[in-house]
């Protein structure tokens, strides 16, 4: 059976077809700019033979449903689609960013969900109206599937009280739910079943820590195979330093920033949200070439390096005093599934933790799982692929074979 996967922002979407349970992805891609003056289609067929072929098309789409029902034409396509009609899809799975503590786990959309949703935007106010316009534009056009929400905050519903509460008076928390949230659970989740697997460990009894590092960066705390901490926090504006997000700061720079530098609350949002972390402290979020300038003796991205990574060493320490033994220290995303780098620089000087990494497998080239530690480290060291779209179509197939 076919699973659709969608992940709507607020000008884009993102899609991919699963046949399922076999978990083969058949396409995939992107509408990006939707609603401005030329959007941009880019469409990948995963061929039968192992062949990938892509396109890009260029064209006006105004709107969310328009996108989508150009997804659909491209679904359909003989020579670039993989169905006959849209009633193939048997349910399209839905990202959505933000579940508060409604939603701990997947959920078959409705109409009560749906009110749901809507009262919970004033959380995420840059994602969660997106979210719910994809859910909407698919409930129209693919009539019969099921529509099932996977919230990027659920796995991280097993925080316990003290670790989500911030030390404010408690009417902030019961009347307006502000405490940490945390994001990226999809892929966390994912990576860690997929590091216990490999490792042939029980899931229920595996202690990890999962570092994403991607344009976004969190940390999270696992043990016995659930979340107890994580580096996010109401928004995904806390913890570890990221492309353009200034990660933990003290709380007093924004009143100091509002008071002092006569800034607004929205200049300062701007400003920590979008200018700050590694763009804000190089001018660049791309850590590639930030690496490249570290290399070639640049002292501004040398302290922006020593910066992100000790932030990252910060966050390895608290948590293993969270989970007390460790088994695993998973690297994932972008810069950690990429950077030979950033993992060397990021485990030196762990060694007494039990944390030694081998410089042959951490720079070897594989793709795919696998292990970097050296014989003697405690800590198992790995690097998973994250796979947030298959960790959806995952979730989402349960709800069919109810
Ligand atoms: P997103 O959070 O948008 O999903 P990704 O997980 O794809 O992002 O990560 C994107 C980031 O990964 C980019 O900032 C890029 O600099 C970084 N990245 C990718 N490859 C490497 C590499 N080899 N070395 C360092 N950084 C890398």
């Amino acid at each position: 059976m076919k699973i659709l996967v969608l992940n709507a922002g607020s000008s884009s979407i993102k899609y991919q077809l699963f046949e399922m349970p076999g978990q083969s992805v058949l396409l995939s891609g992107a509408v990006e700019k939707i609603g401005e003056e030329k959007s941009l289609i880019q469409h990948k067929i995963f061929r039968k033979d192992g062949s990938v072929e892509t396109q890009q098309i260029q064209d006006v789409i105004p709107d969310h449903l328009a996108s989508l029902r150009r997804i659909v034409n491209l679904l359909l396509d003989p020579e670039w689609g993989s169905i006959k009609s849209a009633d193939d899809i048997t349910a399209v799975g839905h990202r959505v960013v933000h579940g508060g503590e409604k939603f701990s786990r997947p959920v078959i959309v409705t109409d009560a969900v749906m009110d749901e949703l809507r009262k919970l935007s004033f959380l995420a106010p840059l994602h969660n109206p997106a979210n719910i316009k994809g859910i909407e534009v698919a409930s129209e056009i693919f009539t019969h599937s099921i529509q099932v929400a996977v919230f990027d905050t659920a796995f991280h519903q097993t925080m316990p009280d003290y670790a989500y509460r911030f030390a404010i008076p408690e009417r902030f928390y019961r009347d307006n739910g502000l405490r940490a949230y945390g994001f990226h659970g999809t892929s966390h989740q994912f990576v860690t079943k997929e590091a216990a697997r490999y490792l042939s460990a029980d899931l229920d009894q595996f202690n990890a820590i999962s570092i994403h590092l991607g344009n976004g960066c969190s940390i999270t705390a696992i043990k016995d195979g659930v979340s107890v901490d994580t580096s996010m926090g109401l928004t995904p504006l806390g913890g570890l330093i990221m492309g353009t997000r200034s990660g933990d700061i003290d709380p007093s720079l924004i009143i100091f920033m509002a008071k002092h530098l006569d800034m607004s609350i929205d200049q300062i949002d701007q400003l920590l949200n979008k200018e700050s972390g590694l763009k804000g402290l190089t001018g660049d979020n791309d850590l590639r070439n930030i690496i490249q300038r570290y290399d070639e003796g640049e002292s501004g991205a040398r302290l922006a390096i020593s910066m992100y990574v000790y932030r990252i060493r910060q966050y390895i320490g608290a948590y293993m005093a969270t989970i007390g033994r460790v088994d695993a220290l998973i690297f994932t995303a972008g810069v950690g599934e990429n950077s030979a780098f950033i993992r060397e620089k990021v485990c030196e000087g762990l060694e007494s933790l039990g944390i030694i990494q081998t410089k042959e497998l951490n720079e070897g080239n594989h793709s795919g799982i696998r292990n970097i530690e050296s014989p003697e480290s405690n800590v198992k060291i790995l690097v998973v692929p994250t796979n947030e779209e298959l960790e959806i179509a995952i979730q989402t197939l349960p709800f069919i074979e109810a």
